[in-house]
């Protein structure tokens, strides 16, 4: 591992100048960064540590909904109470990921600003697009795990299972910078490989993810997130899938549906929501919309079965939120 200089900011204002130095890397929990410090994908100069900012509060819930700290870990957001009964596809997506262990450590900004788990881009032998090369060695290589939808120019999936969940529910990031933060639908926040392969997001540098908004719950909402992988723990999603629905009895007035690993960002699928609004929610109106929600997948060599997966992945969610 490179040499490098450690700070441990006490605040995100500290943490956002000290990012904004060069080569500078931000460490919350630390259980994807220094995986990829110690596989030597990433050499920071400065790492900043931010786990050590203690939030005023972890939660605030007011009339614009609730405000999620950056900091607070995916344990939290699979126990809490008000989380768990406003956002259960939220407190599901983080119960389900990795293992206790990460999850206690995990941060909910970690885990959206989190880097794909691509093996070539994981092994420092392989300068992918990724890593600013040419080519991405999973198009045309070992592909099982990668992208069904936006293969190119990267066939990386995006890891967050949060983010699946979040992009369901029209979230908010909010950060900090040293020329004054934002705030930015997660949908924007989140970037496909198109322009820069090299980010998925569009955080700039020295600027931190200080929290999450979630707009308001409401009674006639429903919502679940189902998650398939290969292993029941320790593992990341084949294919994993988010529904919100605003119900009015058995009918769906409106539908979020957003599918996670099958393309560089969590997918809204529109032409299924379109499908769903209007609907009494039953088998064969979530079997339908999740046809439709991967109609249009194009999927590389070896990845076909995920199509499959994602279909059922999103049938499953639908009937759990609505059924
Ligand atoms: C075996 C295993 C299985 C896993 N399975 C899943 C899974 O199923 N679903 C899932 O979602 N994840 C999974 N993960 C990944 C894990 O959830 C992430 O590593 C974790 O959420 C990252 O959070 P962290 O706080 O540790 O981030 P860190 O490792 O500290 O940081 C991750 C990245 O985000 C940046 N960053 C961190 N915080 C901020 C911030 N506030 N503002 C701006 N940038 C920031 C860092 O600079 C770094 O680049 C798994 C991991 C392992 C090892």
């Amino acid at each position: 591992m490179k040499a490098f200089t450690f700070v441990e900011a006490p605040d995100f204002e500290t943490a956002a100048r000290e990012a904004a130095r060069p080569d500078a890397a931000l460490k919350a929990g630390g259980t994807d960064l220094l995986d990829r410090m110690k596989e030597r994908t990433a050499e920071p100069a400065h790492l900043v540590g931010i786990s050590g900012i203690v939030p005023r509060e972890k939660i605030r819930v007011d009339g614009s909904g609730m405000t999620l700290h950056a900091l607070v870990t995916l344990t939290f957001l699979s126990e809490d109470p008000s989380v768990r009964r406003h956002y259960p596809a939220l407190a599901e997506a983080a119960a389900g990921a990795a293992t206790p262990q990460i999850r206690n450590m995990a941060t909910l900004g970690g885990n959206i600003c989190q880097r794909p788990r691509c093996w070539y881009f994981r092994l420092e032998e392989y300068e992918c697009r990724k890593k600013g090369g040419a080519d991405c060695f999973a198009f045309h290589g070992e592909n099982q795990f990668h992208a069904i939808f936006h293969t190119e120019p990267c066939a990386c999936v995006h890891p967050s299972a949060t983010a699946t969940a979040l992009m369901a529910y029209g979230a908010t990031v909010v950060t900090t910078a040293p020329g004054g933060g934002r705030e930015v639908p997660l949908d924007q926040f989140l970037v496909l490989p198109d322009e820069d392969p090299t980010v998925e997001t569009i955080l700039k540098t020295g600027e931190v993810v200080t929290a999450v908004k979630l707009p308001p719950p409401h009674a006639s909402v429903r919502s679940a997130y189902v998650k398939i992988k290969h292993k029941q723990t320790f593992d990341w999603p084949l294919a994993d899938a988010a529904a919100v629905l605003r119900m009015d009895g058995r009918i769906c007035r409106e539908a979020r549906l957003v599918l996670g690993a099958v393309a560089p960002v969590p997918m809204r699928r529109k032409a299924a929501e379109q499908f769903l609004a209007g609907r009494v929610v039953d088998a064969s109106a979530a079997r339908q919309a999740a046809e439709k929600a991967l109609d249009d997948a194009t999927p590389l060599a070896k990845n076909g079965y995920k199509v499959t997966l994602a279909k059922v992945a999103l049938e499953r969610a639908i009937l759990a939120a609505g059924g």
